[in-house]
């Protein structure tokens, strides 16, 4: 066998692939070639298949974990694609929990069906294993009973009208004017009273159901925008710059009907593109770059605004900020909060600063809590700030009330 990476092989004719007997660590996908897979009893071969380029073999074992009950034998030249157990767990990992779910409870139903012929030895450590299995799989059950019902009851509410979306103003650190004001969704669950986001976008996010809350988010905020026009005149000549921003999942992001949703929202409520700001974290740029320029791009040539939120936690890479579309970043809040008590909160808020400035960014500090932290986050340079010290998040009625007297 010669190895052309840690995942692709190549094997001769007549080359053993796995052997009866051994531990299964990998299921594979033929590249190129040809494999016969055969069992040997009392020196009788008898064979059980032959697989093609495309086919899939090896797998029952992976599933099972037991060892290989055949031997895998290359009929010509032979390239192989090697998947093991660390990426098969990471897909069941990653799809959606109906999907693992099945899978577990079919891997679970063959284990249980399946006790071919192994030593004690090979019992005991299947037997071991198994008792993990039976853990991860009546968690996995558990949670996806609670997803399913959490994603039916979620759906619901949207259809209901319980989602709502609360504003927080951003107040300018020059003359402690707002100068716009952050869109925040919260559920008005009927019995478990105001809900934040941070309890449910994970179950949207991890289903579907973030395409239809993220449509309902986009087109309530462009629907209230045009209604805040007409019940503050004279908004825009107060206030050329104001804006609203919108927060974008990961998920939504790199949904390709995003731009297409926004517009037709943008044109039923009659909103200009360049009165909303679109808020999304680093993440999105560091794991899909190529995606995040290209939807980046588009949004910033139709006139949108671009923040990045939570800056400085996480990825914190900063030397690819310049190469996107970028207008403001928003610095996270745990640096704000420790600025006065941690000497390395107060070397990120200044780095991030300076490089901000160097290539004309708008700095906001989010999270101002204290009026310490609000002297602070201007000393040190930042444009704007958000935060329990100005205002906490409010409902539509409430912001257009402070907005008549504030802007
Ligand atoms: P975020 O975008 O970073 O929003 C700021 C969060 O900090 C909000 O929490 C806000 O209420 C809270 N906050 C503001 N000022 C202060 C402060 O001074 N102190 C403290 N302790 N907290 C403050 P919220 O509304 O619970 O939202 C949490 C996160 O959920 C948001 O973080 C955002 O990532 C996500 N989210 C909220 N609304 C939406 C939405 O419409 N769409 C999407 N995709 N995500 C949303
Ligand atoms: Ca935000
Ligand atoms: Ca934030």
């Amino acid at each position: 066998m010669k190895s052309t990476s840690s995942y692709t092989h190549v094997y001769l004719k007549g080359e053993v692939i796995f052997q009866q007997g051994d531990l299964g660590t990998s299921a594979f996908i033929i590249e190129k070639g040809k494999v016969e897979v055969s069992i040997t009893q009392k020196g009788k071969k008898t064979v059980l298949a032959e697989y093609n380029a495309g086919d899939l073999f090896g797998e029952m074992s992976l599933i099972e974990e037991t060892t290989r009950s055949a031997t895998a034998t290359a009929l010509e030249h032979t390239e192989v694609v090697a998947i093991y157990r660390s990426i098969f767990d990471k897909a069941l990992d990653s799809v959606h929990p109906v999907v693992s779910l099945m899978m577990l409870t079919i891997m679970y139903q063959r284990r249980q069906t399946n006790p071919s012929m192994l030593s004690k030895a090979e019992i005991d450590r299947l037997y071991s294993a198994q008792k993990k299995n039976d853990l991860k799989y009546q968690h996995a059950h558990a949670e996806t009973v609670n997803l399913v019902m959490a994603e039916s009851e979620l759906s619901e509410a949207i259809d209901d009208s319980q989602l709502e979306l609360y504003y927080q103003p951003v107040t300018s650190l020059a003359n402690n004017k707002i100068t716009g004001i952050e869109a925040l969704i919260r559920w008005n669950h009927p019995e478990g009273g105001l809900i934040t986001p941070g309890e449910f976008m994970p179950i949207a996010e991890k289903t579907n159901l973030i395409n239809k809350l993220g449509e309902f988010i986009i087109d309530s905020a462009c629907q209230q925008l045009n209604r805040l026009t007409q019940d503050l005149p004279d908004v825009y000549t107060d206030n050329p710059g104001f804006f609203v921003s919108i927060n974008l999942s990961a998920e939504q992001f790199i949904y390709s009907d995003l731009l297409d949703q926004v517009k037709t929202s943008l044109e039923s409520h009659m909103v200009s593109p360049s009165h909303i700001m679109f808020e999304i974290t680093e993440s999105i740029l560091m794991v899909e770059p190529e995606t995040a320029q290209r939807v980046l791009d588009d949004f910033k040539q139709q006139g949108f605004r671009i923040a990045i939120d939570d800056f400085g936690k996480g990825y914190s890479s900063m030397s690819y900020l310049h190469s996107f579309p970028i207008d403001t970043i928003k610095i996270d809040r745990s640096f704000i909060e420790s600025m006065h008590t941690n000497a390395t909160s107060m070397i990120v808020i200044q780095a991030i600063i300076g490089l901000a400035k160097a290539i004309g960014l708008n700095v906001v500090a989010e999270g101002v809590e204290t009026i310490a932290q609000f002297k602070g986050a201007k000393k040190l340079g930042c444009d704007q700030a958000q935060g329990y010290y100005f205002y906490k998040p409010m409902p539509y009625t409430e912001i257009i009330d402070l907005l008549k007297n504030n802007l």
